[in-house]
């Protein structure tokens, strides 16, 4: 044997698929546990989902199932702690880009409204008369500033990142699992799909959301705006992230003119004073999401190989807010993975809820 298509026979303790925020924060939180483990990436390190985001860390987002508001919470309050842990790693900067959020409420909402001297100090010129807004302390992130550090992070804590190598098969045996790739065969003792929009065999399904870059003078804009049919998120630069369609077309990440040209509309409406960047920046990707707009967490049960069940697991599914949630889910997945109580319980998330995914769990045959 020979060249790239030698097996790779190593055992590490766990093997993830997929180098999304997902898969690399988990990987990331288990070599602090004293792990080994491998990121196995079919492209590039977090140039999916992760990349594309907006990065909200959207925990009070009256859209969000109310069932996810446990795992919201919790991740809100690890993320100072886990952007400082990444810039240690990493050696680059990782800064929350803005701290407080104006969101509207309907007509029925009372408290916490924002003042207009509030607005007037936050996002002096946005149109607040036709919509009402909450004041709340919510910030959001550069997803950029993630996809730098994140793989740096994880390499420089003892990870393996192995980029352009898609997992095409897995095997559940009595004592490890093993991975078909195209650069070999990869063994672990446990097995995790971080696939994101990827992982249909829990019916995962790609969600698609175009987003475009515009631009303000710095001091207008110091706060995420989330308005019935558009967000805006402050960079802190003087770019304006402005977002984004939702959109079930499959795995196309095209971006077409007409839905960006509706994006800059409504943000302007929004915020007269937004302008178009030159050359207009715009992209594309897809949110992996489920029927029920929840994530998909836990261990393959289900599988006529009842053994597999405590060595395949699933870490996908987390739909708009993957960025937000992953310090958490990490957090969770590698306690339930180490048969520690999770923090915040997940058979809610349970990858079994579906009945296709019933068929389907621990299948991965890409
Ligand atoms: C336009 C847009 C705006 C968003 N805004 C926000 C926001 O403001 N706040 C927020 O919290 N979230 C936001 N999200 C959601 C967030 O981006 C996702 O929930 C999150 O990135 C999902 O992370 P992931 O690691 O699961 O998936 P991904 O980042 O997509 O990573 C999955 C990885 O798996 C790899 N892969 C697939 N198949 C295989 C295989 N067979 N073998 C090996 N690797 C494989 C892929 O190449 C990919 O790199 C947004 C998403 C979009 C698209």
């Amino acid at each position: 044997m020979g060249g790239e298509k030698q097996a790779r026979m190593s055992l590490a303790d766990v093997a993830i698929a997929g180098g999304g925020i997902v898969g690399l924060s988990l990987g990331l939180e288990l070599r602090l546990r004293g792990m080994t483990v491998t990121v196995l990436e079919r492209g590039q390190a977090m140039r999916a989902a992760s990349w594309a985001a907006g990065g909200m860390l959207a925990v009070e987002d009256p859209q969000n199932p109310p069932e996810l508001m446990e795992l919201a919470r919790l991740s809100g309050r690890l993320y100072p702690e886990w952007l400082r842990r990444l810039e240690e790693l990493s050696s680059l900067r990782v800064p929350m880009r803005t701290r407080w959020t104006l969101q509207h409420v309907g007509p029925k909402v009372r408290e916490g409204i924002a003042t207009a001297e509030e607005i007037g100090a936050l996002a002096p010129g946005l149109r607040a008369d036709a919509v009402r807004f909450r004041l709340i302390e919510e910030g959001s992130v550069d997803p950029r500033d993630i996809c730098a550090a994140l793989p740096k992070a994880f390499v420089a804590a003892g990870g393996t990142l192995v980029e352009e190598c898609e997992v095409s098969a897995v095997e559940c045996g009595a004592e490890s699992v093993s991975l078909r790739t195209e650069q070999g065969e990869f063994a672990a003792r446990t097995f995790v799909d971080c696939r994101g929009a990827w992982a249909k065999e829990v019916s995962v399904e790609p969600v698609k959301g175009q987003m475009v870059e515009m631009r303000c003078a710095l001091e207008r804009l110091k706060c995420v705006v989330r308005a019935p049919e558009v967000y805006l998120i402050p960079r802190g630069d003087g770019r304006v992230a402005v977002g984004a369609t939702l959109e079930r077309v499959g795995f196309d990440t095209r971006v077409d003119e007409g839905s960006i040209a509706a994006l800059m509309r409504v943000a302007r409406e929004l915020m007269p004073e937004l302008e178009a960047m030159d050359p207009v920046k715009s992209w594309a990707g897809l949110r992996p999401g489920t029927p029920d707009g929840l994530p998909v967490m836990g261990a393959a049960a289900g599988l006529e190989e009842k053994r597999a069940k405590s060595r395949c697991w699933y870490a996908s599914g987390l739909y708009r807010d993957g960025i937000l949630l992953a310090p958490a889910t990490a957090r969770v997945v590698a306690q339930v993975i180490t048969r520690e109580e999770p923090d915040v319980p997940i058979e809610v998330f349970s990858a079994v809820r579906f009945a296709d995914a019933r068929r389907g769990v621990g299948k991965l045959a890409v």
